[in-house]
């Protein structure tokens, strides 16, 4: 018997799984394919960095996450006591003898905030990964997820990759440990299925990358200490070794990371017992005791990438397939569930045949290079974690420079048909970048006056988001009226400059609108337009707004929002976080995965609508 879907997703872990929502939300046929014979139960990863909080947040699905999750609000960093231990921490002759144990101890050299204010509106938490999968498992259907399905081989008919339509991707597999095969076909198969892939084997790809692994033991306990900071994120060096703690959701467990030498010889010879023992030496003078020990492992991390990312553009690699680095920046999941983030949408889009193909290659475009980038970091991070020498290793400022990255925000991607920063006016909104994602402030919605993050006006339902700046209505002086063209409808013209200017504006956009959505459809079913104005809400009627704004699918959809005070006096200042001059406004082209494509003024979107030209299918001329 042979299964026919549209997309084959080979894996359930965090990047098969977050493509997987995209495809769900679309109506896209697809499955899943899973070894395992049932949901994970104890998962590896749990620091969830801040990108991936707004990723469960624009698929709406954040709650649940932020509210079982351990918050990391602060971190401490310990060293070797001495008699000045931040100006020689790590100086052996230093270190102070403990005055009750005689040994040697550590102390706190600093704490530092975990996530710089600012950098997003959502925290960096930690869960751990079962209940991660679970929550994307849920948005992605469970239905759609096949266990106990073991993959075996991938087999691409060239002859056929020219057609769109053609299922020319054959993958077999066995079930439920029997080994009876099935066949499966699919238009593009998306191999997620982690380090030792059977995808990227299957493809004759190769992980190309250092051969010095490094040997991690990690465990879940439930330790009895009087360690101050066992429930914050700390960082411990001593003489003994280093440890990084990370407390868990729930209050009680904590896992530890400790770097062990040898390599993958070694990592096999591990036992908890070695690293209960590792973890009470670094931690003297303070008492340690292991009662419960929830879950450990001990593993071997290479740096390496994947040579190909993909073959034909009808299989890619995302995930742990393509990239494997060290856990200590905790990374892992959040780039691979992100690589699934960007690929859903695409994958949706080209199966509706909304997009054209080419709109997949800049899955590989981007995401290699992020690869890439992680692994860069990985080293760079890696060799100051162990790092002993005076004024080395992970100084509060590093930590700080760094913190960006290790939120998950410093993805730029490159021009491509997507990412426009050539044909962009930058100096529109001087505080936003071209190719990095929208960040968030807090705005007013004018239809019931209710203050958010606008973000979550920006859902990933697969639209593109158009911001519209529209500056501040009390700039055209008096309100006019105008006649809307076909319409018995006044609308008192609004905003900031030349009153023909906004109402061209709304034309121009129903135009762009129009060009690229079915006639059949809601108006709104391809752009998601976002009014943000620079007014006092009181000033500001509905009523007085043009219709593009107000779609007929949902007129009173509340997408437009005043950049004003609130009741209880509080100002997101949203024009000046994103450097946008009320008096000349901007337009914002948001991809559906909150990336900036491009950055215009208000009065061309003739250009934009030969960006969108470039990929999407043109509908109405
Ligand atoms: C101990 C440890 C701690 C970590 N801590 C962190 C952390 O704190 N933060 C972080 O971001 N990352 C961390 N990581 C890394 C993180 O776990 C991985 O990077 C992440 O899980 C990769 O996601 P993935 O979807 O690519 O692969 P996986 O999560 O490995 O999922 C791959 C899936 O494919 C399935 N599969 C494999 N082969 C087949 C096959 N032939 N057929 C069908 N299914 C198959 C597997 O059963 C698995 O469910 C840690 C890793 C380890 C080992």
């Amino acid at each position: 018997m042979t299964t026919e879907v549209d997309v084959l997703i080979i894996g359930g872990g965090s990047a098969g799984l977050c493509a997987g929502v995209w495809l769900a939300r679309n109506g896209i046929s697809y499955r899943i394919l899973e070894r395992r014979p049932g949901r994970m139960t104890h998962g590896q990863a749990d620091g969830v960095q801040v990108r991936t909080v707004e990723v469960f947040e624009s698929f709406g699905i954040s709650e649940e996450l932020l509210k079982e999750a351990y918050h990391a609000l602060e971190d401490t960093f310990w060293s070797p006591a001495g008699p000045d231990s931040s100006e020689e921490a790590g100086s052996q002759q230093q270190q102070a003898i403990d005055g009750v144990t005689g040994k040697r101890g550590i102390q706190r050299t600093y704490s530092t905030p975990d996530t710089k204010a600012g950098l997003s509106h959502l925290p960096h938490v930690i869960l751990n990964q079962a209940r991660i999968n679970a929550l994307l498992t849920e948005a992605a259907g469970a239905t759609n997820v096949e266990y106990g399905c073991h993959v075996q081989d991938i087999v691409i008919d060239k002859s056929r990759v020219g057609d769109p339509d053609a299922h020319c991707v054959t993958v077999t597999a066995t079930k439920d440990g029997s080994v009876e095969q099935i066949l499966y076909k699919a238009k593009y198969v998306l191999g997620s299925d982690g380090a030792h892939s059977q995808v990227r084997k299957s493809l004759g790809f190769k992980m190309v990358g250092d051969t010095s692994d490094e040997v991690w033991g990690v465990m879940d306990v439930y330790p009895k200490t009087n360690f101050p900071d066992i429930r914050k994120k700390a960082i411990v060096r001593s003489v003994s070794g280093n440890i990084l703690i990370i407390p868990r959701e729930g209050d009680s467990m904590v896992r530890m990371y400790i770097n062990l030498s040898g390599g993958a010889a070694a990592a096999r010879d591990v036992t908890v017992a070695q690293l209960h023992q590792k973890a009470r030496q670094i931690f003297q003078p303070y008492t340690m005791e292991f009662p419960e020990t929830a879950w450990w492992s001990a593993y071997v991390i290479g740096q390496r990438l994947a040579d190909e990312f993909h073959a034909h553009y009808r299989v890619f690699l995302s995930g742990d397939a393509c990239h494997t680095h060290s856990p200590k920046a905790g990374q892992g999941m959040n780039v691979s569930l992100q690589d699934g983030y960007n690929i859903g949408w695409k994958l949706a889009a080209v199966l509706r045949k909304q997009a054209s193909p080419e709109l997949l290659e800049t899955y590989v475009l981007e995401r290699q290079k992020t690869a890439a980038d992680l692994i860069e970091f990985d080293r760079y991070w890696s060799k100051l974690f162990s790092t002993d020498k005076k004024g080395g290793g992970i100084t509060p400022e590093v930590f700080v420079k760094a913190g960006y990255y290790t939120a998950g925000l410093a993805t730029q991607y490159t021009d491509s048909i997507i990412t426009a920063t050539t044909r962009s006016q930058p100096s529109l909104a001087t505080k936003l970048t071209v190719g990095m994602r929208f960040p968030s402030t807090l705005v007013i919605r004018v239809g019931d006056a209710r203050q958010m993050w606008l973000t979550r006006a920006l859902p990933a339902d697969s639209r593109w988001h158009l911001a519209v700046f529209g500056g501040d209505i009390q700039d055209a002086g008096a309100a006019q009226r105008l006649q809307k063209v076909g319409h018995t409808i006044f609308v008192i013209v609004v905003l900031w400059a030349k009153l023909t200017h906004q109402y061209q504006l709304a034309l121009d956009l129903e135009g762009l609108v129009r060009a690229f959505t079915p006639s059949e459809s809601d108006i709104d079913s391809v752009f998601n337009i976002v009014l943000i104005l620079a007014s006092q809400r009181a000033n500001v009627e509905l009523e007085t707004i043009p219709e593009i704004f107000t779609p007929v699918s949902g007129k009173w959809k509340l997408n437009i929002f005043v950049d004003d005070e609130n009741y209880d006096k509080t100002h997101g200042h949203s024009y000046e976080a994103y450097g946008i001059a009320p008096n000349r406004g901007a337009l914002v082209v948001i991809r559906p995965d909150q990336y900036i494509s491009r950055i215009d003024p208000l009065d061309d979107i003739q250009d934009i609508d030969s960006f969108f030209d470039g990929f999407l299918k043109r509908l109405n001329p």
